[in-house]
């Protein structure tokens, strides 16, 4: 069983909540995302039970889904946000997230990406370096405001997932090294317009193995402790994201009561409020992605081949991280067969599954990529010509549009040419 997941047949056909597929991607085409309002819900609330006895506060991170509906969706439990661009804080803001429930990371931020955050009043920034730290000082003296910072420390934990998620080795770029700290805590008492809120650590994504946490908490616990005795007030420990999702049932994601019981007990002593930054755990299994069967095809091997109307340009993360992605025909075969399924992009490497068993669905018939709601329409891309598809989001039986599918219109809308004489 994915974690969460409300979609599931009744009768032969696949349905979100009670609404089928088939009649969505009737009215709104394909390809198409389809997030279950519930299920975001759901997951939300898993997570908050799991932490329930230390005093915390989640900020959704947006990155893993920024469409305004999710993020409102988060954002009306209580839930605060954590933004890594002006972008992304823009959108926080729109969906109606307070700013003192937001977070602003990032390890490249611009002069005027602190300016808005400093403006909205946001309600910490996170410095990942020296250098950015003199930065947010000097535009905070600008506006004659003294900044809430957060400093990202680099707890030197490489967490097992793939290469491309794993943020907390001292060999990738972010956060602060240990061995730069005394400079960092000299710098916070003669800047005048920082004050040192809170510790912070992110050290990647779906990290199935709680003991990573528990050794990068250790690491932020004892830094923590040494900052009190430097004088320094520290309100928050900022324990950042990562907690995983189970993309294949043979393949079970920890649960997050496991990361709890282990980070409880050793927080809860010290009486720092906590924050959390789950992303790909909120959303993951709240969406599919709804393709069509264009055409079936099979080379002189024998091998079989779905062309669906989606791809790469919609979901990249087969493409980018080899990761396994469900897919269930939207009616129900009892036959099934092994084929490749793969997308209409110009690349190899766009693929949905490769050797995988699924129905033997006919050309016109829909197949749903499941587990596709984080990392998914965020990294969608126009690459081919490609049009970003519509969203809808499903709550019981009421479907709302959350996003349009694009237009050739837009596709070359912010383009400069001479006109044709
Ligand atoms: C990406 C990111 C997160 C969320 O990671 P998930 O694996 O989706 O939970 C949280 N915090 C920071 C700083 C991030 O960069």
């Amino acid at each position: 069983m994915l974690d969460n997941n409300l979609f599931h047949y009744t009768g032969t056909t696949l349905s979100c909540d009670e609404v089928n597929l088939e009649e969505l991607a009737g009215a709104f085409g394909t390809p198409l995302f389809v997030t279950s309002a519930r299920s975001l819900i759901a997951s939300y609330r898993a997570f908050e039970q799991a932490f329930e006895a230390l005093p915390h506060f989640t900020c959704y991170s947006v990155k893993a889904n920024y469409n305004l509906s999710v993020i409102r969706t988060f954002a009306e439990l209580g839930c605060g946000c954590d933004v890594n661009s002006g972008g992304e804080l823009y959108r926080a803001l729109k969906a109606g997230v307070v700013p003192e429930r937001i977070i602003f990371a990032g390890v490249g931020k611009k002069p005027e990406e602190i300016l808005y955050a400093l403006e909205s009043g946001v309600l910490m920034l996170k410095a990942e370096s020296l250098s950015e730290l003199k930065a947010i000082n000097r535009i905070a003296g600008e506006l004659r405001k003294k900044a809430s910072v957060a400093i990202r420390i680099n707890p030197d934990v490489t967490a097992e997932t793939h290469p491309y998620i794993t943020t907390g080795d001292s060999k990738e770029k972010f956060g602060i090294d240990e061995a730069e700290l005394p400079e960092v805590f000299a710098l916070f008492r003669h800047l005048p317009h920082v004050t040192l809120t809170g510790l912070d650590m992110h050290i990647g994504s779906q990290i199935f193995e709680p003991e990573y946490y528990v050794a990068a908490t250790t690491k932020l616990l004892a830094i923590l402790n040494a900052s009190k005795d430097m004088g320094f007030a520290i309100e928050y420990l900022d324990i950042g994201g990562g907690f995983p999702v189970t993309y294949d049932p043979l393949k079970p994601a920890t649960p997050v009561r496991n990361f709890a019981d282990r980070l409880i007990p050793m927080i809860l002593p010290t009486g720092v409020k906590v924050i959390f930054e789950p992303g790909r755990f909120l959303v993951a299994n709240a969406s599919v992605l709804l393709t069509k069967i264009l055409y079936k095809k099979r080379n002189h091997t024998g091998k079989e081949f779905f062309v669906v109307d989606a791809g790469m340009t919609e979901l990249i993360r087969p493409a980018l991280y080899q990761s396994h992605h469900e897919v269930q025909t939207v009616t129900r075969h009892e036959k099934t067969i092994i084929a490749d399924v793969v997308g209409p992009v110009c690349e190899s490497s766009d693929f949905f599954a490769r050797h995988r068993e699924v129905g033997d669905a006919e050309e016109g018939e829909l197949l749903a990529v499941m587990s596709s709601g984080a990392y998914g329409a965020v990294m969608s891309s126009n690459y081919n010509g490609r049009l970003r598809p519509a969203e809808v989001m499903v709550n019981g039986s009421e479907v709302k549009l959350v996003r349009k599918r694009e237009t050739f219109e837009q596709l070359v809308q912010n383009e400069l040419m001479e006109e044709l004489e």
